[in-house]
């Protein structure tokens, strides 16, 4: 058997690139309209930086990361990154940002990897567009991210999102919540799925985002976060709610969502569509402002999401909203004779020089098999050159659309092709 590409990874093919780039361009363009600037972080880290970054009993640390040796220390390992704000939370401070500017706004767009169980819209290596806003305990950061999550899905023209968001509390809350949680889960132990189980000292408010249907059950009558948050998380998450409210958003809120990673404080939230059914959350994020002191930095109050771009993809496609490629015009030279190759390769130099897309083929082929090459490259025009013409210093340029032909002189050409292409 042939070697095949691994579990839970995909080919991007020539056939859907322009989908690819349709998408990063509106983000990259989106991004900068709100003031977010790119970055690219490796894609492997040392395992601690995920360890201590996204938290030792997630999921993600526990069961789905992709670890090799260094090969430099023994014991040393190197992890793909799963996800990539830990990352930038480590460029934010190998390269002191935190002294250079007070508030810092990154994007990235990039490959994650983690080691989940395939299936339509959850891979192993995926793509992440995400953005962090570092140095603000603002809720109006937490307002903008969302706003720019929709408005992102808006210009898409994708509808029926849902928006639920919630506040997680923080350590001056949440340690005494953690507790209620343990003491209300504590008699139901033994009913609990075996991952809840585990994570009933450990994390226990994972319990509540379970989607095992006997663990949702346990969970009726469960003491609610949003009655156990401290002041300042309470006023913020009202704050976050009045922006919202005042950008027109329709969202829900939602005391059961905690989200997978470790690090989130305050805010949480997920967008989901629903027709992509079990794999509906297309973008996460919320309040990280524990994480860079957790990285050995200064206090840094952040924000960020991450959307799955695969996910995104998904919901244009079912949809119809990818849009059609739109097809430059090209030129496709067919050469007859030996001396014709040659002019037609310096032709398609030429133009290629002035960036117009031109072929021509280095085959001795006939001109019928050479027109077909030009119908595959959906040629607008097509430049003849036969031993004869260049004899006479001339070619044939023909209009593959109303099929008209006019005789130009060769030196000529590309001036008249170039005006015709670019107008
Ligand atoms: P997370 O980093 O887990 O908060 O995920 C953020 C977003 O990334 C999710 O809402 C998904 O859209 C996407 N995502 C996460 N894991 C995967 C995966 N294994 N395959 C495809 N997309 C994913």
């Amino acid at each position: 058997m042939a070697i095949q590409k691994p579990r839970g990874t995909q080919d991007i093919l020539p056939s859907t690139i322009a989908n690819w780039h349709y998408i990063e361009g509106r983000i990259r363009k989106l991004c900068k309209t709100y003031g977010f600037q790119e970055i690219r972080t490796p894609m492997f880290e040392e395992t601690g930086l995920f360890l201590r970054g996204i938290g030792e009993t997630t999921d993600v640390v526990q069961k789905e990361m992709y670890s090799f040796p260094t090969g430099d220390k023994k014991e040393q390992t190197y992890t793909l990154r799963p996800e990539n704000t830990a990352s930038a939370v480590r460029a934010y401070l190998e390269n002191k940002i935190y002294g250079q500017e007070a508030l810092t706004k990154w994007f990235y767009i990039g490959p994650m990897f983690r080691h989940d169980k395939p299936q339509a819209g959850r891979y192993r290596q995926f793509h992440q567009f995400g953005v962090e806003v570092l140095g603000t305990q603002a809720p109006m950061a937490d307002a903008e991210v969302i706003m720019l999550v929709l408005q992102l899905f808006k210009d898409f023209g994708l509808k029926d999102l849902s928006v639920e968001v919630n506040s997680v509390g923080c350590p001056n809350c949440r340690p005494a919540y953690r507790d209620k949680l343990i003491a209300f889960f504590e008699p139901k132990k033994d009913q609990l799925c075996d991952d809840c189980k585990s994570r009933l000292y450990k994390n226990p408010l994972r319990i509540l985002d379970c989607k095992n249907e006997s663990c949702k059950a346990l969970t009726i009558g469960v003491p609610e976060i949003h009655e156990n948050l401290c002041d300042e998380c309470h006023d913020h998450f009202e704050e976050l709610k009045q922006y919202l409210t005042a950008a027109g958003v329709n969202y829900n809120v939602n005391p059961r969502l905690v989200r997978g990673l470790d690090y989130y404080t305050k805010t949480a939230f997920e967008v989901q569509y629903a027709p992509l059914g079990s794999q509906s959350a297309v973008a996460g994020g919320g309040r990280y402002d524990g994480l860079v002191e957790e990285l050995d930095g200064p206090h840094t109050p952040a924000v960020g999401f991450a959307m799955g771009m695969e996910r995104l993809l998904l919901a244009l496609e079912k949809q119809g909203l990818l849009p059609e490629e739109v097809q430059e015009p090209s030129v496709f030279v067919v050469s007859l004779g030996d001396a014709a190759k040659v002019a037609g390769f310096t032709l398609v130099k030429e133009l290629r020089e002035r960036y117009i897309i031109a072929e021509t083929s280095g085959e001795a082929k006939s001109m019928k098999s050479q027109l077909k090459h030009a119908n595959k490259i959906n040629a607008k025009y097509v430049i003849i050159v036969g031993d004869d013409e260049l004899a006479r210093r001339e070619a044939i340029l023909r209009d593959m659309e109303n099929g008209e032909q006019e005789t130009v002189a060769i030196d000529a050409i590309v001036d008249r092709v170039t005006s015709l292409v670019k107008g």
